[in-house]
């Protein structure tokens, strides 16, 4: 049963929505970068500032908690709606990327309204997105003095580089971080008007790939024609693992049938392929080939090479090299082990080289694997509720093409609780890029749809909300 007030509550909400905004610019003012050093004190000043204003509107035990060698959480909670009903714990980040080398049309650090969009660095990454959560607990306290459900609110500041100190934060404050439920709020909708649930990441692999032939270099015009050219063998190479589009074809998954089904759902029209992705005018996006778009960005693996060492136009010279390496970073379908991948790749790469080359495949660098989440049970038909009830439509099933590290942690550490991953991104929001923006109507509907997702899942109540 709904709240007897929670249209009252929506309203209040719908009305703190331009103040909110404004709240919100004060925050984008405060430049915490924690990729650098000198903004640390940022961090720590907006941290403070949030504590200060999460009590104001009514939270209890609104901290900053600390660790040494990291940059802070800002923790809240209210746990006085009685143990019948379930804990929900919010999670936001209010650290930013840099800006540096970026060239934007407004100020990164001043919010600033054009059309409907909100501009400045953090916006929709991920200020807007807790932000939300803020106005509509705000409204619930203003207007009925309580909340539905008890609540945690939990606000990392060290996202943006990858969450390393999270997992000691939730081992030295294990009571922060207590639910019946998680709402993680980092992430992306497929348009403006139809709201993405997260269900997925793609991994991650580095794969050295290296072709070797001579034991040093030699000049082209005496031996060219009959020794191996490292640099066109590793072309080739590279060349084996792609199909006729340039795509990766080797380790490529079976998506199940919900997925597929949901894939088809999201609007990723070439339109805003073409307008999100920044595509140069008679560019095309790569055909779908009776896959969806979403399937080979967030389902599917993907390949780019990401450096060489192959000569510079700036340093080069007839000469045939002893051996050229190429630095290629796969996107791992959700589901895929990174050993299966190296052995996939092994077996196209170390056969029958060109020109007899001496080749090595090598997993260096960063790896990690994705997640793969299977949304079901109540607390994610109240969640369709409640945003019917906001946007006029269900949330469909996204993926994120790439790897967000707190979302694995989350999934390894409460995988079992449901874990509701949504935000303020869209398709245009650039983040980590210049001009990142956020939607206002999407702020608008995630502020309505926060208001309601607290009063369904109240609704549960706290043996429920597992079932
Ligand atoms: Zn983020």
């Amino acid at each position: 049963m709904p709240h007897p007030q929670v249209d009252a509550v929506a309203t209040r909400a719908d009305a703190g929505v331009d103040q909110a905004v404004t709240q919100l610019c004060e925050y984008l003012a405060i430049p915490a970068i924690s990729c650098e050093a000198e903004h640390a004190d940022d961090v720590r000043a907006l941290a403070a500032k949030v504590a200060e204003d999460l009590s104001a509107i009514g939270l209890h035990h609104a901290r900053v908690l600390d660790l040494p060698n990291a940059l802070p959480i800002v923790a809240a909670d209210w746990l006085q709606a009685g143990d019948d009903k379930p804990t929900v714990l919010i999670y936001g980040h209010l650290d930013l990327q840099p800006v540096a080398g970026e060239v934007w049309r407004t100020d990164p650090h001043v919010g600033t309204v054009v059309d409907d969009r909100l501009y400045a660095r953090g916006s929709a990454d991920d200020m807007g997105g807790w932000v939300s959560h803020m106005v509509a607990l705000a409204a619930w306290l203003a207007e009925t003095g309580e909340l539905p459900c008890n609540v945690r609110l939990v606000i990392e500041g060290e996202e943006e580089i990858g969450s390393p100190n999270l997992e000691r934060f939730m081992d030295a404050y294990p009571d922060a971080f207590e639910a019946d439920a998680m709402v993680l709020t980092d992430c992306e909708n497929p348009s403006t008007e139809v709201p993405g649930l997260t269900v997925s990441l793609r991994g991650l692999l580095e794969v050295e790939l290296t072709a070797r032939a001579l034991s040093s270099d030699v000049h082209s015009g005496l031996w060219g024609g009959m020794v191996p050219d490292v640099s066109t063998a590793l072309v080739l190479l590279i060349g084996r693992l792609l199909d006729e589009d340039g795509r990766l074809k080797v380790g490529r998954v079976q998506v199940d049938e919900a997925r597929r089904r949901s894939g088809h759902d999201v609007p990723l029209t070439d339109d805003v392929i073409r307008e999100g992705a920044h595509l140069v005018d008679g560019v095309q996006p790569l055909p779908r080939r009776e896959r969806s778009a979403a399937e080979w960005m967030w389902w599917q693996p993907a390949m780019t090479v990401v450096a060489t060492t192959l000569p510079t136009r700036d340093v080069k010279k007839n000469a045939l090299r002893q051996e050229a390496t190429a630095v290629l970073s796969v996107r791992l379908a959700p589901e895929q082990k990174a050993e299966d991948m190296m052995a996939a790749l092994r077996d196209v790469l170390l056969v029958d080289p060109p020109g007899g080359v001496e080749v090595q495949v090598e997993a260096k660098g960063w790896a990690g694997e994705g997640w793969l989440y299977t949304p079901k049970g109540p607390a994610f038909a109240a969640a369709d509720r409640a945003y019917e009830k906001a946007w006029g439509h269900k949330l469909v099933q996204v993926g994120v093409g790439g790897s967000i590290p707190f979302v694995a942690l989350f999934g390894r550490r409460f995988g079992d609780l449901p874990l509701i991953l949504n935000g303020v991104m869209d398709p245009l929001t650039t983040a980590h890029g210049p001009n990142e923006s956020m939607h206002l109507g999407i702020f608008r509907k995630a502020v309505a749809a926060n208001v309601h997702l607290l009063d369904e899942l109240a609704a549960l109540g706290k043996v429920g909300i597992r079932a």
